[in-house]
């Protein structure tokens, strides 16, 4: 990101290895992260494909930080915490 301010660049590196803590701590305690355990769905461009992963992300142990970390630091693209791309960009309008 040209220009940008590199403090955001630093908290939005926090946020996101914060959140991956609970990814990984999840993970380690006997967990499935559906996206980690089968993340194509989560990048497509399908939006049926997308829809299914959303539907996934409802039984992730790490969603409630998923959520958090996607709604402080939008990300462009790809399913977070139960939402596909579209419903993200519409819920920022
Ligand atoms: S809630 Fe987030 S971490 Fe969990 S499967 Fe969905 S995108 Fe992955």
């Amino acid at each position: 990101m040209t220009g940008a301010d590199p403090s955001i660049d630093s908290r939005r590196g926090a946020a996101h290895r914060a959140f991956l803590a609970v990814v990984e701590g999840a993970i380690r305690a006997g967990g499935v992260v559906p996206c980690v355990s089968d993340g194509a769905g989560w990048l497509s461009s399908v939006a049926a494909e997308q829809e299914k992963a959303a539907r996934e992300c409802r039984r992730c142990p790490a969603l409630a930080a998923c959520w958090q970390y996607e709604n402080d630091y939008p990300e462009r693209s790809g399913v977070y915490a139960g939402r596909t791309e579209n419903e993200r960009k519409k819920g920022r309008r």
